[in-house]
């Protein structure tokens, strides 16, 4: 029987099965301890928490305790600490990025994606680089800065040739003021080689979905296919972490299995990412299955209400401080409007989720990956996150001055954000609102930089910030960036 040690490069001990079993258990004893509850909370308080060596502030363990109490008080508490923490590490800003899916060929049988090899009745696409070259062009001309690729797995059809080549495309496209600054990858898991060439075509982050931790239902869930074998999945990001790629991303399909098992796997993904490699993962996505082609999200019997669902964000929230949180346009407008109350750092806006969808005005259906339950345009999307007090931002800027893994890490711990991000925020945002407003989003927009220009605490960075605003307001210089 496989035993549980977080520093294991080998998937069933460091997401051990009976570790989570037990600290199921654990948390079942003590959720009824809200002296217990209120010590975990503490441990995770933004003065208190530790700045240096560590991603994580409490433990998968401590997490679960606090996840089983049902206590009012200490769940507005989990609540009211996971909007301290993200004030005080994040800010108010809000990170914008879409999705691009490229090819929905797929050579795996997972039950709950439309892509599914069996699945018939989905035409099956994949763009040229003249497509694609559109598809980002349209990208760009709704103010997007900052991408996320998608592409179903098959070697024949997407190969990783296909997908560096596609990288080097995207970022090639200069169309009027626009260009895309960062390419986040979401693709099948794949070797050491592999990722050493998505290092090398400049990617951002590696986002990979775990689906699910729960090894029995993962292989029932992934019948067949390359996907099926869950230790080359699940050990994905070590490989690419041992490629060079230090900002690699983790999710969990909500809905496939208890949501409690998720957590906690989740949770010791993170811990073995930075007892092996001394960082954390740099982003969680929190997505929840929805229906979509020859998919009905009943079948899995693990949907989870609204209300934990927010108090699952908040807990991943108190329990990784410096992790970015990111939630799609999976979630309806009122629950993302919720999510980013307790944590959330960045979220896709005016996504469509069909392959070559961007071109098309009108929004297609029949290739979309799944529902779109949010599908207000960017510039709605940037007015709302505004009118709700946030700062939406295109900023790049950490990963395009090597900002990344364990210096990103050590940046964010440090306090210089406001110094730093807060400006670049702003500064992209004046982009933003200067070459793709509406006139009632400029409006607000510039009212709040105005505000928040005040609030950089260093007088230098403060004039520069402005008088780079300033350029961009009156004339074409761009991507500037501290
Ligand atoms: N092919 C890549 C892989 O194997 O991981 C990932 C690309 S897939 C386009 C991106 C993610 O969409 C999947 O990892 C899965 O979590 C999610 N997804 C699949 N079907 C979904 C559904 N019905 N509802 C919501 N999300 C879904």
């Amino acid at each position: 029987m496989a035993l549980y040690d977080p520093k294991s490069p080998c998937a069933d001990e460091f997401i051990n099965h009976q570790e989570i079993v037990d600290t199921l258990a654990y948390a079942e004893a003590h959720k009824d301890d809200l002296d217990l509850c209120r010590r975990i909370l503490a441990k995770a308080h933004p003065n208190v928490a530790p700045k240096e060596e560590h991603c994580t502030c409490i433990t998968h363990r401590e997490a679960a305790v606090l996840l089983m109490c049902d206590d009012p008080g200490i769940n507005a508490e989990i609540k009211q600490l996971a909007r301290q923490i993200k004030l005080a590490y994040y800010g108010n800003r809000i990170v914008l990025f879409a999705p691009l899916y490229l090819s929905n060929y797929c050579v795996n049988g997972c039950l709950y994606c439309p892509y599914h090899a069996k699945n018939r009745t989905i035409p099956r696409r994949k763009l040229t680089q003249d497509e694609i070259r559109a598809e980002v062009i349209a990208l760009q001309d709704m103010g997007h800065k900052r991408l996320a690729i998608e592409a179903g797995e098959d070697p024949k059809n997407s190969p990783i040739e296909y997908i560096l080549e596609s990288m080097k495309t995207i970022y090639s496209i200069k169309h009027k003021n626009g260009a895309i600054r960062r390419v986040n990858v979401n693709i099948a898991a794949t070797t050491v080689d592999e990722y050493r060439m998505l290092k090398e075509a400049e990617i951002g982050t590696y986002i990979l979905f775990q689906e699910t931790y729960h090894k029995e239902n993962y292989l029932e869930l992934h019948p067949t296919g390359p996907k099926h074998d869950y230790c080359w999945h699940t050990e994905a990001h070590d490989r690419a972490m041992e490629a060079g790629i230090d900002d690699v991303g983790l999710g969990v399909l909500f809905g496939l299995d208890n949501y409690a098992y998720e957590l906690v796997g989740l949770l010791m993904h993170a811990e073995h990412l930075e007892a092996r490699f001394g960082v954390g993962p740099h982003t969680i996505s929190v997505p929840r299955v929805k229906p979509a082609d020859d998919i009905d999200p009943t079948d899995f019997d693990n949907s989870l209400t609204d209300e934990l669902f927010e108090k699952i964000i908040a807990l991943i929230r108190v329990a990784v401080p410096y992790t970015g949180m990111i939630i799609s346009t999976r979630e309806s407008q009122a629950v993302r409007e919720k999510a980013l109350q307790y944590g959330i750092s960045q979220i896709s806006g005016g996504s469509r989720t069909s392959v070559g969808g961007y071109v098309d005005e009108e929004r297609p259906h029949d290739t979309e990956q799944f529902d779109v339950s949010d599908q207000r345009t960017l510039d709605e999307v940037i007015n709302w996150l505004m009118e709700n007090g946030h700062i939406p931002s295109f900023c790049t800027a950490c990963y395009r001055a090597g900002r990344t893994g364990d210096r990103f890490m050590d940046f964010c711990k440090s306090g210089e954000i406001l110094n730093y991000c807060h400006p670049n925020a702003l500064m992209t945002l004046a982009e933003y609102l200067t070459d793709y407003a509406t006139p009632a989003t400029a409006e607000r927009g510039w009212r709040m930089i105005a505000d928040e220009v005040t609030k950089i605490p260093d007088a230098r960075r403060r004039e520069i910030c402005a008088a780079n605003i300033e350029a961009i307001r009156s004339g074409d210089a761009r991507d500037f960036r501290f």
